[in-house]
């Protein structure tokens, strides 16, 4: 697989044109459900990385030519075979991006180099950011994610909040159980993940469990069980979307053109301020989709971008 993948259509982020900018399989976590296999490389940041990483220019021109090949993208996502973090010019790499596209950046990341005061102005540059807290405590973080020595799951979970007051942020949260290493799953362990959930504040919480069958002895949770713990983290998180992530591709438009989309959603700001998931639970549409036109809008001068209670929302100009 070379830098540039796809594009792919994506659970979470529609038409996915991914970016992989780090040396193959090269990670700060070795996550017992990940679907990479055994064969990474775990480092605790990019100084303990050997082999190059792609620098700015060569990601932005793969994107180009890639965007001049594909008409319909809805995001360009940093991801791929690792953690995309690493790589020191995921900064320059956005910048050089923007200038000849508007298509929005997202950056997908298992949230352990935020705490990096380099790592989190990169962050801060995407459009969107889906980091990863699979634990709300460092006994359970230590057993599911296997992080390299050093990581600690209070000083992460402190930097994605930081983020979500830049940024919008979906956090992903992955369950699994597992006879070997445990559960992330159980009561406790979700009781620990509401806590750190409620201090991050992100604008939506995206709960998953693994599809297909990893190399570990590894379970996903069933979706009985994950619409438990949803019910419990919407009775305890007032305001924050939580979504089992397998039912969003049930989702479907009502709506087909994009200026009837548009103009729907310039006709729910003018009435009142929404977040990307109001939206979309209005129009029926992916969020994803939904946060394509809200930066066009945006872009346009249409829009604008409000923080209220640490929660970003979209209004009319004069709304
Ligand atoms: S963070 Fe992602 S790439 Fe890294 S080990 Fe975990 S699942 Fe695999």
């Amino acid at each position: 697989m070379g830098i540039i993948y796809g594009p792919v259509p994506s659970r979470r982020l529609g038409m996915s044109l991914g970016v992989d900018p780090i040396p193959r399989l090269t990670c700060t976590f070795d996550c017992v459900y990940c679907q990479l296999g055994r064969k990474r490389c775990k480092v605790r940041g990019p100084e303990e990385v050997t082999e190059p990483f792609p620098d700015p220019e060569e990601i932005a021109n793969g994107v180009r030519e890639a965007l001049a090949k594909h008409e319909h993208i809805d995001y360009i996502t940093f991801s791929g075979s690792g953690e995309p973090t690493l790589n020191p010019g995921l900064g320059e790499a956005v910048e050089l991006i923007r200038r000849f596209t508007d298509v929005p950046i997202a950056l997908i990341t298992n949230s352990s180099l935020l705490t990096r005061a380099d790592v989190f102005d990169a962050a801060e540059s995407f459009d969107l950011a889906l980091p990863s807290l699979d634990a709300g405590e460092q006994d359970t973080f230590v057993r599911i994610d296997r992080p390299a020595y050093g990581f600690e799951i209070d000083e992460i979970a402190a930097a994605i909040g930081r983020l979500a007051r830049e940024v919008p942020v979906w956090l992903e949260v992955m369950l699994v159980q597992s006879d070997k290493y445990g559960s992330n799953a159980d009561d406790e362990a979700i009781s620990a993940i509401i806590e750190k959930v409620g201090v991050i504040a992100p604008c939506e919480v995206d709960l998953n469990t693994c599809v297909r069958p990893p190399e570990e002895p590894v379970d996903s949770v069933s979706e009985e069980r994950l619409n438990r713990i949803r019910a419990r983290m919407e009775a305890s998180l007032t305001g924050i979307p939580i979504v089992v992530v397998p039912h969003r591709a049930k989702a479907h438009s009502r709506l087909i053109r994009e200026d009837e989309i548009e103009a729907e959603i310039m006709r729910i700001l003018a009435v009142r301020p929404c977040t990307t998931v109001d939206l979309s639970d209005s129009l029926g549409i992916n969020p994803a989709e939904v946060g394509k036109y809200l930066a066009r809008l945006s872009e346009a001068g249409r829009i604008e971008r409000r923080v209220q209670e640490g929660r970003l929302y979209y209004a009319t100009k004069d709304g």
